[in-house]
């Protein structure tokens, strides 16, 4: 079983801000339906992990790391199996 753990960002009243709400480099929001970008979400499929801080780049290494917890051993992917002029 796979888990996810998508990344979500939200304004400060903890509603969805959307891709479509773009923002300045310096993190101004350009979009005139968006208050601001407070914090970046992410929460596990597993149900056992969500992080919420304001630094997207932290939130998703904190997520690939958790994530990497649940990656079991499996078997070759058929990429690895398939011979390089195939690919
Ligand atoms: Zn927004
Ligand atoms: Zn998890």
């Amino acid at each position: 079983m796979a888990f996810r753990a998508p990344l979500t960002n939200h304004h400060t009243d903890g509603t969805l801000c959307p891709p479509e709400h773009k923002h300045t480099s310096s993190g101004k929001p350009l979009h005139p339906g968006c208050p601001d970008r407070a914090y970046t979400q992410a929460v596990c499929s597993c149900g056992q992990w969500q992080m919420q801080q304001p630094g997207k780049g932290y939130v998703n290494e904190s997520r690939r790391r958790h994530l990497a917890t649940h990656r079991i051993p499996a078997g070759p992917l058929l990429r690895d199996v398939l011979p390089f002029n195939m690919r």
